[in-house]
């Protein structure tokens, strides 16, 4: 299978009622069998409109995943659609009609037309019984494959689980995300430029808030090979821009920061104004944080600033609570009271009006190591509140790995 696209059918999809799940479920599990998914497609409960889609898939790829309109209402027409354009005509499956007709029975129900049309399917297909619902799963294998999935996501998981695995062995797709910071998305496709145009491996990046990432896909016959493919691509990328890379996959700075500290045996602790909680929710979330993590505290009022760090109010009144002098006090502060080895504190202006007087975007991060304490400030003009917030949260994160 080298074309494969996905069809949603369901007008409670177009209406943007129901998100469509079933299409980036079935593309992910799609990826992990090597076959690449080149369109997605909605379309309502219509026969005429369903026709269309069917047949422009038809045209253009050789593998068709159709998720929904397979129950017993007059509104599920995928089948009949299916059976006019394929000529292949409707007939009944004994088998999924005895296990309707047994699960009826179970409820004390008789069956209506409704019911025992959900064992119809088409001629000549692979019929896939459904694990966890009555209206099997069809396989119709020709130039252009089909494949015919209930919409009811937790049925279409079940029967895809149930076929990929025996109909889609071959290639494996693996990939691996390379985590950045501090590297604009620009200047990290400068670096790599000539790695971006590979087909196997292929390495794409992508932006998120201040992070960037370069996700390496390999396609082999075996996994051990597809990471040996990723591996080689990854040390020629870290060569190139290895100092701002912080972790794959699901690591983030914190984790990062957390397995730096546990390593050399040393501890943090964080005090929050401007974030809230974020940084020690960042820092929390990353297992094993309790070895290095000590705690920390939220000060959002000026007066808790002076009473559990000792902010002295004149220093906030002299230059503002977003200052560089605040900063200092919180930091040192916390590490008075909390002997950690490393300690970071936050407080800024995030908007969307300033009330410290500095104008919005303006940060102060007090970073406390073993060797003394440096405030750095930081200005994200023109960002929206919690970017301010998240930025500043990673950037105090990163200045103590550096
Ligand atoms: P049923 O036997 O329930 O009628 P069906 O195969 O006819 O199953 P649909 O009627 O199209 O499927 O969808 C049933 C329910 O499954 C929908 O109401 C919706 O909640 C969910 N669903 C359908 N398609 C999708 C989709 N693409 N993504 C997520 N959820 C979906
Ligand atoms: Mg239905």
């Amino acid at each position: 299978m080298k074309r494969a696209e996905i069809i949603a059918v369901g007008s409670e999809l177009l209406l943007g009622e129901i998100v469509n799940t079933n299409a980036s479920y079935i593309s992910e599990q799609l990826s992990k069998y090597g076959v690449p998914v080149l369109y997605h497609q909605v379309v309502g409960d219509n026969a005429v409109r369903m026709r269309e889609t069917f047949e422009i898939a038809r045209r253009r790829s050789d593998f068709v995943i159709v998720t929904g309109g397979l129950g017993p209402t007059a509104d599920d027409v995928t089948k009949a659609v299916l059976s006019d354009l394929l000529e292949r005509p409707i007939v009944r499956d004994e088998e999924a009609y005895e296990t309707i007709q047994r699960f009826l029975v179970s409820r004390n129900r008789l069956m209506n037309d409704g019911d025992a049309r959900q064992a119809d399917v088409l001629s000549g297909a692979d019929v896939l019984p459904n694990p966890v619902g009555l209206a099997p799963g069809m396989w119709i294998a020709g130039d252009t494959t089909w494949l015919l999935l209930p919409g009811v996501p937790r049925e279409m998981k079940a029967l895809v689980e149930a076929t990929f695995p025996k109909k889609l062995s071959g290639a494996t797709l693996v990939s691996e995300s390379l985590r950045f910071y501090e590297i604009g998305e620009s200047a990290l496709d400068d670096a790599v430029k000539d790695l971006l145009d590979g087909s196997n491996p292929t390495v794409a990046p992508y932006a998120e808030t201040g992070e960037a990432r370069l996700r390496i896909s390999a396609r082999a016959t075996d996994e051990v090979t597809a990471r040996q493919m990723i591996e080689e691509v990854k040390t020629e990328i870290l060569k190139r821009v290895g100092s701002y890379y912080f972790g794959s996959d699901d690591e983030t700075i914190a984790s990062h920061l957390v397995q730096t500290l546990s390593r050399l045996n040393r501890t943090f602790a964080v005090v929050e104004s401007l974030t809230g909680g974020e940084v020690q929710s960042m820092v929390t979330s990353t297992p094993g944080a309790s070895v290095v993590f000590l705690g920390g505290v939220v000060t959002y009022s000026d007066e808790l600033k002076n009473r559990y760090l000792g902010v002295s109010l004149d220093t906030i009144e002299q230059h503002s609570v977003v200052s560089k002098e605040v900063a200092y006090e919180m930091v040192d502060g916390l590490s008075k009271t909390t002997h950690a080895d490393y300690a970071l504190s936050f407080t800024g202006e995030a908007g969307p009006t300033s009330n410290s007087g500095r104008s919005i975007g303006t940060v102060y991060i007090g970073v406390k190591t073993p060797n003394g304490i440096e405030v750095i400030e930081r200005t994200y003009p023109h960002q929206e509140r919690n970017i301010i917030r998240m930025r500043a949260a990673k950037d105090g994160l990163w200045a103590l790995i550096q």
